[in-house]
């Protein structure tokens, strides 16, 4: 069981991506909790403030250290943490591998930023973890920690009803996955390959070795590099 509490300004951002499907499946059968918080409870003074301008008269605002460190505390009263991640555009870029690492661990709280970002000094004394999910910006830190709580939850064992499926996806093993076919077997010309039809599950699996290998080397050589390094 892992436990997630997401620390965030909009909260309604999240409650819909982790509301459905595998996520909310695996709050369901118990297999992970996740607990937003609403930074604006832990804001100051009777506005609930929880930004400020930055120092130095930069555009923007900036998330405030009080209702943060306020929030993680309280947190930690009750829970012994394994990392404190903060979503942000310049950290470790997100990947399977590391989704397979946050997936072993037990407790976890993600930090959204907003606007500009929030006080550096949140990030070199409270954060153990920064993680982004692509090289480019988005307005707030929701979107990639849904993503990341998605990443991450659908490999617990249980999660994914058939838990050999989380293992043959792309990315595991360093290979893409082999492309996948339904009924019909033929719509108008357009057929399923022959092997998939044969019922011979040694020649299948071939074919699925050689269409992932295929599929890797031409859209994602790299990876080949890292199984050969690994
Ligand atoms: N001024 C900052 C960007 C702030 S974007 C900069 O230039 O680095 C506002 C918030 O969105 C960030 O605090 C972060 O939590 C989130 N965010 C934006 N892009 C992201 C990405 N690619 N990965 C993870 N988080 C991101």
């Amino acid at each position: 069981m892992i436990r997630i509490d997401i620390i965030s300004l909009l909260p309604e951002l999240l409650e819909s991506p982790l509301g459905h499907s595998i996520v909310k499946r695996a709050a369901d059968k118990g297999i992970a909790q996740i607990n937003i918080h609403d930074l604006r409870d832990y804001g100051k003074g009777s506005y609930r403030q929880v930004d400020d301008y930055p120092f130095g008269g930069d555009a923007g605002m900036v998330l405030m250290i009080e209702p943060v460190y306020n929030l993680i505390s309280d947190l930690k009263k009750r829970v012994s943490y394994d990392e404190i991640i903060y979503m942000s555009p310049d950290g470790e870029l997100l990947n399977q591998n590391l989704a397979n690492r946050l997936s072993c661990l037990k407790n976890l709280i993600i930090l959204c930023g907003h606007y500009k970002g929030i006080d550096h000094r949140i990030r070199e004394h409270l954060i153990t973890m920064e993680i982004s999910i692509g090289d480019y910006v988005l307005s707030g830190g929701e979107i990639p920690a849904a993503v990341l709580c998605d990443a991450v939850i659908r490999l617990i064992p249980g999660a994914v009803s058939d838990e050999t499926s989380a293992l043959s996806d792309s990315f595991q093993d360093n290979l893409l996955a082999p492309p996948v076919y339904t009924r019909p077997a033929k719509f108008m010309e357009w057929e399923v390959p022959e092997v998939l039809l044969s019922g011979n599950p040694k020649l299948i699996k071939e074919w699925q070795d050689e269409m992932a290998l295929e599929r890797t080397e031409r859209l994602r050589p790299r990876l080949l590099k890292q199984k050969s390094d690994s």
